[in-house]
């Protein structure tokens, strides 16, 4: 029998199996990367190195490309009645024509709360389409931000904005959330951090076994 094989793939141990997601190959579509993330990236090592998941992230840039992508993703969020999904757990925004195609999505999936992570803020010509992605009510946009960006200039109405801390010293104060580089994890953190560090990362999140869909602190006003 035929299988279509579908551009969603449904949840992970992060999120929970209730949110999906669409991800692409890092790196390669990370228009707005800094050394400092790419040498630290999550999803160009484990199992995102597998064969099986490089062959998948080049499958899904590649439909990504397609004059039909936008009716086939709104039309899976649709079939599989996906009430919460994320954009890129790998890779990013990477042109202002495949970030229209996510506008389109979002706009004409109304029954769907999305939310995702973005360094491409820093591209020109793809900040005015995420600008008016971050307007979309059904959608959260965090501006990724690191000591080698710092924190942007501009933030659109709507979007937040998610500190990558490398370093205990960085001033974290005006992030809204905080994402730890690992050996940071195994360190005794001020409070101030701590408060704002995603609870997946954190000794007491994980042993409550938080997820992306308990916490809800992204994909929430
Ligand atoms: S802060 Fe909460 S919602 Fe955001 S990434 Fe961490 S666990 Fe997920």
């Amino acid at each position: 029998m035929h299988t279509v094989r579908g551009l969603l793939v449904a949840g992970n141990e992060k999120l929970s199996s209730q949110a999906h997601h669409f991800d692409l190959p890092a790196g390669l579509t990370c228009p707005g990367k800094t050394k400092l993330c790419h040498g630290r990236c999550y999803a160009r090592k484990g199992r995102f190195a597998f064969p099986q998941v490089q062959e998948r992230l080049r499958w899904c840039h590649e439909q990504s490309k397609r004059d039909d992508f936008a009716d086939r993703l709104v039309d899976e969020l649709y079939r599989k009645g996906v009430l919460l999904m994320r954009w890129h757990c790998s890779g990013d925004v990477y042109s202002p024509g495949y970030a229209r195609k996510m506008l389109d999505i979002i706009e004409r999936s109304e029954h769907t709360k999305f939310w995702g992570y973005t360094r491409s803020w820093s591209v020109p010509t793809i900040a005015p389409v995420l600008k008016d992605i971050a307007a979309l009510p059904n959608m959260q946009l965090w501006l990724s931000a690191d000591a080698e960006t710092g924190y942007p200039d501009e933030v659109p109405e709507g979007a937040r904005v998610a500190w990558m801390q490398t370093d205990v010293e960085e001033d974290t104060r005006e992030a809204d959330l905080v994402f730890l580089d690992h050996p940071l994890r195994k360190l005794t953190l001020p409070l101030a951090v701590l408060e704002k560090a995603c609870p997946t990362e954190t000794p007491e999140g994980k042993k409550k076994g938080t997820t992306c869909a308990t916490c809800r602190y992204c994909w929430t006003e």
